[in-house]
């Protein structure tokens, strides 16, 4: 069996769930979009069941899966609806949804729920990608009021840049949101990730983590406490000596400057793993820690073995995880996090 898998640790998953709850000091919706960033929505939501006040996805599909497979809590759609069509199974799975422009404004002016919808009003405070401007809020707000059609608004917004503690972005969305819902009633919810773990003054009554609940934190260097989720690991399946001066893999990236012995290592781009890794991106083999050389190929990659003498065919090597944390491999292949975890594939995921 070829040994490329993904572990998902549920027991980390809970762990940092509830430490965000505990941070937020309120609810918090666990964010398990694009299939939980990658780990499995389903086999996510209800390790979460027990303790999440709810879940968020993009769109109804997702929420629909979840539905399927049994998960009864609350479930917000962060995308809101795209056409009419789509709130009949809105109201019979009882969803929640995002209204974050005129259009779904008008959707649910002109339905016939048999219950009011939940809805929760997105204000764009600053990111300026989607949701009602400021000065629109208000009047967004009473139309949900008035049409009869709505029971519980909630109010929220989403940050451009929490995870950078210290750009002032993030207290001027946080004043320009206050500002626009100052008179109107309802729940609040601010923080994403970086906002549970650093910004307090957006802790308000509903939180949404996503990336810090499969542990990758959103400031790498801030010590929260979170524990890796995924572990992306496999084995070394052969080794290449290669003399100096001598070339590996496609495009002869890299050269070796000296004896070198290569592990030729069964994970590759179709996986998941980073074609844009550069050399020496960290990787670790049976427990130490080494780098990866030459061209990541489309099923397979290379891990320098010259100072790991013990390493050889079979030995097991973490791409990300507990060793090699996501972030750093993240960082070197000029990417983030969650771009690498929603994109694991082919790999086994084994559950525990
Ligand atoms: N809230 C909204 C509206 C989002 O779009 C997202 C993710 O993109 C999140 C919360 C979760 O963000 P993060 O994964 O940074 O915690």
């Amino acid at each position: 069996m070829r040994p490329a898998r993904a572990l998902i640790d549920l027991d980390a998953l809970r762990h940092n769930y509830r430490l965000a709850r505990l941070r937020h000091g309120s609810r918090a919706l666990a964010v398990v979009k694009a299939n939980a960033y990658g780990h499995g929505a389903v086999r996510c939501a209800r390790a979460l069941e027990a303790d999440a006040d709810g879940f968020a996805v993009a769109c109804l599909e997702e929420a629909q899966e979840l539905r399927a497979a049994g998960i009864t809590r609350p479930i917000l759609l962060l995308e809101g609806v795209f056409e009419p069509a789509e709130l009949d199974a809105v109201e019979r799975d009882d969803l929640w949804m995002v209204v974050h422009h005129a259009e779904q404004l008008r959707i649910i002016e002109a339905a016939r729920p048999a219950t009011p919808y939940a809805v929760w009003l997105k204000i764009n405070s600053g990111m300026n990608r989607v949701g009602f401007m400021p000065e629109a809020a208000a009047d967004a707000w009473q139309r949900l009021n008035a049409s009869g059609k709505v029971g519980e608004i909630t109010l929220m917004t989403h940050f451009a840049r929490a995870d950078e503690p210290h750009v002032i972005g993030t207290e001027a969305q946080i004043s320009r949101f206050d500002a626009a819902t100052a008179d109107l009633p309802g729940a609040r919810s601010l923080a994403n990730s970086a906002g549970v773990l650093g910004w307090p003054a957006a802790h308000r009554d509903w939180a949404r983590p996503g990336i810090l609940l499969y542990g990758a934190d959103p400031m790498p260097d801030a010590g929260n406490g979170l524990l890796p989720v995924m572990t992306l690991e496999s084995r070394v399946m052969a080794v290449r000596e290669l003399a100096a001066g001598e070339p590996l893999g496609y495009g002869a990236r890299f050269h070796a400057e000296r004896p070198t012995r290569v592990g030729l290592v069964a994970m590759g781009y179709a996986d998941g793993y980073p074609r844009s890794a550069p050399d020496g991106t960290p990787v670790s083999v049976d427990g130490q820690p080494t780098g990866l050389i030459g061209r990541v190929s489309m099923d397979m990659l290379s891990v320098d073995l010259t100072d790991l003498p013990a390493a050889g065919p079979g030995s097991r090597v973490e791409l990300w995880g507990n060793e090699v944390p996501v972030n750093a491999v993240a960082q070197g292949a000029g990417t983030i996090a969650y771009e690498l975890l929603c994109n694991v594939k082919r790999v086994r995921f084994e559950y525990r």
